[in-house]
């Protein structure tokens, strides 16, 4: 089977634990006003691989992966090819290679529920903790996003939070607060992570001619990020 990817990073390590390939879907149904790769949007541009090829690239990596690493499957948004990912992450898990998804938590068929029954690990970007703003800084309901998240607690998979803290829009404690209660309420959640908003991708917005929506929101600096921790 294709698919339509990205990009390939060989090795990362912010995306899950340890050491990790991660593979860049594109396309993505969502507009994030903090979005980071506004390049993978497109559902129609990146390029076309067979999940054996990504497979064997990840294969020659394993050396690296050590007990704690494996692969994340992130985007663009890799629910929107769940067949293509979940065939991947198929080959991966034959042949022992942990397997960890990044999603927004936007789509919930079929498919996806067969990819979800291939994941080790999702990384659920859980990007506000009110509809309101959830709503008009991504596009998607925070609803779907707990609704997700429910399903994940019921289907007993590990689940890691994340959220982008942005200045101004989300880094009152009250928020944070309210993120670091889910795991009160879904006993799935393995950790919650803060990370903080950056503009490196400015010149990516300015390249595809489409304004960046934050441009004047500072960057997140490490001591706010580090107070919030403590909430
Ligand atoms: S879900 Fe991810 S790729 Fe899609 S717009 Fe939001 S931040 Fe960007």
């Amino acid at each position: 089977m294709q698919g339509r990817i990205h990009s390939f990073q060989s090795l990362g390590t912010v995306d899950g634990p340890g050491v990790r390939a991660v593979v860049f879907m594109q396309g993505c149904p969502l507009r994030c006003a903090c979005c980071h790769n506004p390049d993978t949007w497109d559902f129609g541009g990146g390029k076309l691989v067979s999940a054996e090829e990504i497979f064997r690239k990840i294969q020659r990596l394993r050396a690296y992966f050590g007990k704690d690493g494996g692969v994340t499957v992130s985007g663009g948004e890799p629910l929107l090819q769940a067949d293509f990912v979940a065939e991947l992450f198929s080959l991966c898990r034959a042949d022992g290679i942990s397997c960890a998804l990044d999603t927004s938590g936007c789509i919930y068929n079929e498919s996806v529920e067969r990819l979800l029954s291939l994941t080790d690990l999702v990384l659920l970007d859980y990007k506000y903790t009110n509809d309101t703003d959830y709503n008009k800084y991504t596009g998607m309901s925070m609803q779907s996003a707990e609704d997700f998240l429910a399903r994940l607690d019921a289907l007993g998979k590990r689940v890691w939070i994340r959220q982008v803290i942005i200045p101004t829009l989300n880094d009152s404690e009250e928020s944070v607060r309210r993120l670091y209660a889910l795991s009160e309420r879904y006993s799935c959640i393995e950790k919650t992570e803060l990370l903080p908003f950056r503009k490196l991708c400015v010149e990516k917005y300015r390249a595809l001619g489409i304004d960046f929506p934050l441009e004047n929101i500072p960057e997140a600096s490490e001591e706010l990020i580090e107070r919030l921790k403590r909430h």
